[in-house]
């Protein structure tokens, strides 16, 4: 509910987007200065640090003694605010702080212990301002509204409290909320039921693969060889690991089926129309904008189904099937770059964005904002985070030099211009962005880079594959996420309709939906029968209308990237407002502002037009080879 957790659940957002593990055998004190973050523009060492810690301390203390008098008078409630907010500014540098540095070594039993004091210290803030949401929301909107005229201190508290007074309608008398919670640790039980039998004790498939090598089937193992060069293979693989799952339909079924029907309880005890409009609600998202992705995403399948068509042939298959979709049509060209030169690539490729964005990236570049290499005992994968407020952002990543490298830093360079956009036209409490806006800037970048990598290819092969993987980057993001959102509403609706959940209600809901994207009626992608079984493996489905997130994520941005390509500078600047909105508005406030509308046909357009012009590119680079 409250805004400030935000932070938290947009850093471990972030943390997910991870890459291999590296054999990690650099030692940190043999990597050159410039390529290490330089943490002491958060402190300059552990005993400042410490010594934060009691002013924090201090400073919660003083917000406690506001429990229990925020509506006395305008005056009151703007002190209490300016009061917190400073203490959450002042305690998100101190865990900025403690989390970067524990994440240079995880072997460090020392810097363990600081992020262990960060973690005692934000319960202990949640504890003791817990009065503050619920005091907000008891207020009667009009004593508000005069609070307002009376203190212009209050303004930049506008969002804040206007974000907890809207959930007034969806708020139960205390001692009702009181039973709800009671049942959390109830309704919480399939999430544990799935992750304990998916991730532990489900009994993996077995294969012999043809080259006499047995494999056990792991999720990891899977997600390894189901792109098997070798046909037979991949085959192999895809029908052992999901028949497997069907043999446990029935159990996953009915424990998925107790998730949807507690998400609808919750929602509809709380006077919400439906479970989706009740998860959507958290950041204001009208629940059309999940309709209108899934409308528009059928609306594209075409380009999907031509991409279906280009595959076929590139793998020179009679008939493609699902299974064949995890290989890639080109094979992967190896690039290597210097760290350099990969920051001369990225900084090229973003050159669309104008003048300050360029010179920002070279500021981080140059002042040390970004932990390149990977070294001993450092987290493995990519983030960025902007929770120090008044310093500046700081991104990790574990640099190996090849494309994904380049790639990577392009993305967590996106996350870091919010920050940094945000943070410096926001007041603080207006700064923190939801997720639904976050991997709009990252995917942005990523987006230039690959365009810039397609132009300056030397070969036919490098263009091919730069074109190719970015194919399947919008298969697998647009495509199977809204696919996922689809069934993930399906079963919702079962859920609210009353009908049965069982495991085969879900398989045949699923099957028709891969059969209806992969034009399998039309001879387009065959899904063999137990791809029917496939949603028992997706732990998102755990998750409450999340993976939307993903396809809408890169909608905007492929949109936003087309709009800057062919308007520049006036298109540039409205796109800004995103990134430099922060939280003043709520994210479909900011998209509208910079000039797309999510429930309009137009982003979903703009996308289908460049996957379109991709695929003009690679088919005449491949007509072109015919003919040499
Ligand atoms: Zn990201």
């Amino acid at each position: 509910m409250a805004k400030f957790k935000i932070l938290f659940s947009v850093v471990i957002f972030l943390l997910s987007f991870a890459l291999q593990n590296f054999a990690q055998s650099l030692e940190r004190k043999d990597v050159p200065e410039k390529e290490k973050w330089n943490l002491s523009d958060l402190y300059p060492d552990e005993a400042s640090w410490n010594n934060d810690k009691a002013g924090i301390l201090k400073k919660l203390d003083e917000v406690e003694k506001y429990k229990g008098r925020l509506s006395e008078n305008a005056e009151t409630l703007t002190t209490a605010l300016n009061l917190y907010f400073d203490m959450v500014k002042q305690f998100y540098r101190f865990s900025e702080y403690a989390g970067n540095l524990s994440n240079q070594d995880l072997r460090n039993s020392n810097y363990q212990s600081l992020t262990q004091q960060t973690s005692h210290v934000g319960t202990e803030i949640s504890e003791k301002t817990a009065f503050l949401n619920p005091e907000i929301l008891k207020m009667d909107p009009s004593r508000i509204k005069s609070f307002f005229d009376e203190d212009k201190g209050l303004a930049q508290y506008k969002m804040f409290i206007e974000d907890i007074q809207r959930l007034r309608s969806h708020t139960l008398p205390e001692a009702e909320e009181k039973i709800l919670a009671s049942f959390s640790s109830v309704t919480g039980a399939p999430e544990n039921v799935y992750s304990i039998f998916n991730d532990a004790e489900f009994p993996y498939a077995k294969v012999k693969l043809s080259d006499g090598k047995e494999v056990e089937l792991t999720s990891s193992a899977y997600t390894k060889y189901r792109s098997a060069a070798n046909r037979s293979d991949r085959e192999k693989v895809f029908k052992a690991f999901f028949e497997k799952y069907g043999m446990f339909q029935n159990t996953i079924g009915a424990n998925l089926g107790g998730k949807m029907k507690s998400d609808w309880t919750y929602a509809k005890d709380r006077n919400y129309g439906s479970s989706l409009e009740a998860a959507l609600n958290a950041n204001n998202i009208p629940a059309e904008v999940y309709e209108n992705l899934i409308k528009q995403v059928h609306n594209s399948l075409p380009a999907l189904h031509r991409f279906l068509d280009l595959k076929k042939k590139m793998l020179g298959v009679d008939t493609l099937h699902y299974y064949d979709l995890y290989t890639p049509i080109v094979k992967k060209v190896d690039m290597k770059f210097e760290l350099s030169e990969g920051q001369k690539i990225i900084l090229a490729a973003l050159k669309p964005l104008g003048e300050n964005y360029l010179e920002t990236i070279q500021k981080a570049f140059n002042n040390r904002w970004v932990d390149y290499m990977p070294t001993a005992g450092k987290k493995s994968g990519a983030y960025s985070t902007g929770g120090a407020y008044d310093v500046h952002p700081y991104i990790l990543t574990n640099w190996n030099g090849d494309y994904e490298s380049v790639s990577t830093l392009a993305h967590e360079l996106g996350h870091t211009m919010h920050s940094y956009l945000s943070n410096t036209n926001q007041t603080f409490v207006n700064s923190q962005y939801p997720i639904f806006v976050a991997e709009i800037a990252s995917t942005l970048n990523e987006s230039f880079l690959n365009d810039y990598m397609v132009k300056h290819s030397k070969s036919d092969k490098g263009k091919l594959y730069m074109l190719g993987s970015y194919l399947e980057l919008l298969r697998t993001t647009i495509f199977r996420q809204t696919q996922f959102a689809e069934f993930e509403l399906a079963m919702h609706k079962m859920a609210e309709l009353g009908e049965p959940i069982t495991g085969d209600a879900l398989s045949k809901v699923y099957y028709k939906l891969v059969k209806e994207y992969y034009g399998s009626d039309e001879g387009l992608c065959t899904a063999d029968p137990y791809i029917a079984y496939e949603w028992e493996y997706i732990p998102h489905f755990m998750y409450n209308f999340y993976v939307y997130q993903y396809a809408t994520s890169l909608i905007y941005s492929t949109a936003f990237a087309q709009k800057i390509l062919t308007e520049g500078q006036p298109a540039v600047d409205k796109y800004f407002n995103i990134l430099k909105g922060g939280s003043s508005e709520y994210p479909i406030d900011l998209i509208k502002k910079a000039g797309l509308d999510p429930l309009s046909a137009e982003p979903f357009k703009l996308t289908m037009d460049r996957m379109n012009s991709v695929m003009d590119q690679m088919e005449e680079i491949l007509s072109k080879e015919k003919m040499d």
